[in-house]
């Protein structure tokens, strides 16, 4: 009997764990564990023969498993012998409940494992082990810095409005033209949150965006306000994570990863730009940090508002529905008004990159000591070297996809997968001198500009000029200078920013965007017209677009021209609601790719097969189709294509799905992944 209890005592100090470590396995491991332990604390463990930190999701109940062994003999499910912890690490948990929370909801919305999950979110030195402790606190005795204007009536009415909603959750659309002072009104409910000793999330696209508006944040909150990017070191990253999780700082902002930030005290998220495609991870955890500040919002009971000029079609859609509440600001702030834009018909033009009347009037703007900002998204000197015997293109050897031309270091690239090579001087083809470039980017329309205006400015920014640490920021002071300038853009200076004294914006080719296979194609080429022309004019001076086309007929423009980005959607909601695509339905992607490109389609066509087994009439399945670019850095990529009315039918047809992978033969010959609410 004493034998008995004895046993007993020894079975109720040892616990079973289970424990998620970031290792390329999926699954997860148990192991005993004699000390104190908690949910969410960082464990030493033995795997192989390493020594592993991973987290603790779980201590288990014990019944579960076979008590009336020896410990040593005890089994976990998989009839494994059961290992011992080596160490606790934390005392307080690295991932209290509510972060485990929405790490739980992802893996298994993303159906993404959740040991992956975690080690994607924590910081690496957490995931190496090092102690959780903050080393050099940001300060913030700010000099605040307070406007010398009053929010306007609509801006007041915005701040109400949400404030009214503090302490619940509840989403807002802030649809607000741009320059109508959106970053005001975020301005007004953080400050009143940090009042109330709340922390604010606020999400922005992208890290570009950073430098610009922290500065702006701290002149004007009284609180500590931190970055989360990647940009950081791991040492300022842990710090940053471990000042958000102990409620030192009040303004928690980031980029997509930042959704995943602890907060202790949580008051609010805002997420700025909210239709901007980089808040979805187009790489292994393809979550979309939009949609997480829905679920993070609810399982916090805190207010979400998701600001932009331009609403993503999904998000237009539930405020039809009414889920969510939407608030415009009509007007620019500060008396300044929308630009004028105009098209100017290329169709007679050549191959110059410039029209005529567009180098007259950035000649005109100029002259009166404005900057001008022209937009092409193409970097490099020109997309392709040909011959103009025989119709040679230098094509990359890895991928489906013609090289780029950079000329200040003479090479040929590929932008798909990074290969250079020293351009030939004789066609490869019919041995002919008569290779040539065609087409322009970046490059070539900064030395077009240079041989026009040989002593103004040029500030190019694209991710060539902008590599280095720091020079992205450099560029954007020296065009908040305000001095006049040329500035060229790609894609990196579309979203939010503020330049005052920008007086014209030209586009110049977006051409491209009718020729997408993307059936969101129009519906990103809408937001960036009007993103790209929101630059313009923003104060006091009214601003000016100009857009080049050979399609001035397209319908895109009669809605661009008159600033009437709604209707345009309303039409496009239309359009998806007929032919029942996103948002009126949910699709997910079963991706595949391989060296071998029979592997990649067949694998694709057995998991077609499965699928069509689990026997969900609801959910439709397309495929397999090779990618727009079937190949790339020498694998092929294949897509089949999951469909959907019903989100819970086609979440649990995957789910059987994922549990049966193994049964398909080619498995291990393929790379594959799941995208759920893909976007490209
Ligand atoms: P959005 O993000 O909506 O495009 P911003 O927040 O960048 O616009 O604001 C545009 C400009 O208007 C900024 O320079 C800002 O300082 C200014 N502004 C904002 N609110 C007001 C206001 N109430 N009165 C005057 N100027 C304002
Ligand atoms: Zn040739
Ligand atoms: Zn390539």
């Amino acid at each position: 009997m004493i034998k008995y209890l004895f046993y007993q005592y020894s079975i109720t100090l040892s616990l079973i764990i289970e424990v998620a470590i970031s290792i390329p396995l999926s699954k997860t491991f148990n192991y005993l564990c004699d000390n104190e332990v908690s949910v969410g604390v960082r464990v030493k463990v033995p795997l192989a023969r390493k020594k592993v930190i991973g987290i603790v999701l779980a201590i288990k109940d014990k019944s579960r498993y076979n008590e009336t062994n020896f410990r040593k003999k005890r089994e976990d499910t998989l009839g494994y012998k059961l290992k011992s912890v080596e160490k606790v690490l934390d005392k307080i948990p690295i991932l209290d409940k509510s972060i485990l929370d929405l790490l739980f909801w992802s893996a298994n919305y993303y159906h993404y494992p959740i040991s992956k999950v975690i080690s994607y979110t924590l910081p690496k030195n957490l995931l190496l082990g090092k102690e959780a402790k903050i080393k050099k606190i940001i300060d913030f005795p700010n000099k605040l810095q307070q406007p010398d204007f009053q929010p306007t009536d609509e801006q007041n009415i915005a701040i109400e409005q949400i404030l009214k909603s503090t302490n619940q959750y509840h989403a807002f659309l802030l649809h607000g033209v741009t320059g109508s002072g959106k970053t005001e009104v975020y301005l007004h409910i953080i400050q009143s949150m940090i009042d109330q000793k709340k922390q604010v999330l606020v999400l922005v696209p992208e890290i570009g965006l950073t430098p610009q508006m922290i500065t702006h944040f701290k002149s004007r909150l009284k609180t500590r306000v931190i970055a989360i990017h990647s940009q950081l070191n791991e040492t300022q990253k842990l710090d940053a994570y471990l000042m958000a999780k102990n409620g030192d700082a009040g303004v928690i902002l980031g980029t997509r990863s930042a959704i995943f930030a602890p907060i202790s005290n949580f008051g609010l998220i805002i997420i700025d730009e909210e239709h901007d495609n980089s808040f979805k991870q187009q790489s292994s955890f393809r979550y979309s940090a939009r949609n997480l500040g829905f679920i993070r919002a609810q399982q916090s009971n805190i207010p979400l508002v998701l600001g932009t000029a331009t609403p993503s079609l999904e998000l237009l859609k539930i405020a039809m529905d009414k889920k969510i509440t939407r608030i415009t600001l009509t007007k620019r702030a500060g008396g300044a008004t929308l630009p004028k834009v105009s098209l100017i018909d290329m169709r007679s033009n050549t191959n110059d990159a410039l029209s005529k009347i567009l180098i007259e009037k950035i000649k005109q703007y100029l002259s009166i000591d404005k900057q001008v900002m022209l937009f092409i998204n193409r970097r490099g000197y020109a997309p392709i070297y040909y011959c103009t015997q025989c119709n040679w293109k230098a094509q990359c050897n890895h991928c489906d996809s013609t090289m780029v031309y950079h000329r200040h270091i003479n090479r040929l690239k590929c932008h798909h997968c990074g290969d250079e090579k020293i351009p030939e001087h004789v066609c490869p083809n019919c041995t002919k001198q008569s290779l040539k470039i065609l087409g322009y980017g970046t490059e070539k329309l900064e030395e077009t500009l240079y041989s026009y205006f040989v002593d103004t400015p040029i500030i190019r920014i694209d991710r060539d000029t902008t590599r280095r640490k720091k020079s992205f920021a450099q560029h954007l002071e020296q065009i908040n200078t305000g001095k006049p300038c040329i500035i060229i853009g790609t894609q990196m200076l579309t979203k939010g920013h503020d330049f005052s004294n920008l007086a014209m914006v030209g586009i110049l080719d977006v051409d491209t965007g009718f020729l997408s296979t993307n059936f969101r194609a129009t519906e990103y080429l809408a937001q960036l017209l009007i993103q790209v022309s929101g630059r313009a004019g923003r104060h006091k001076e009214r601003g000016e677009v100009v857009i080049q086309t050979r399609y001035p007929d397209h319908p895109i423009f009669n809605f661009v021209l008159s600033s009437r980005y709604t209707q345009f959607a309303s039409q496009l909601l239309k359009q998806r609601l007929s032919a029942m695509m996103p948002p009126f339905s949910h699709q997910a992607l079963l991706c595949a790719n391989a060296k071998n490109k029979q592997n990649a389609e067949n694998f694709l066509h057995e998991a077609a097969i499965l699928l069509k087994s689990i026997q969900m009439n609801s959910v439709e399945i397309w495929g397999p189709i090779a990618n727009t670019i079937e190949k790339k850095s020498d694998y092929y990529y294949f897509n089949l294509y999951l469909q959907s009315n019903n989100r819970v039918t086609l979440h649990q047809i995957l789910s059987t799905f994922s549990q049966h992978i193994n049964k398909l033969k080619l498995k291990n010959k393929v790379r594959w992944y799941l995208d759920i609410d893909p976007i490209e």
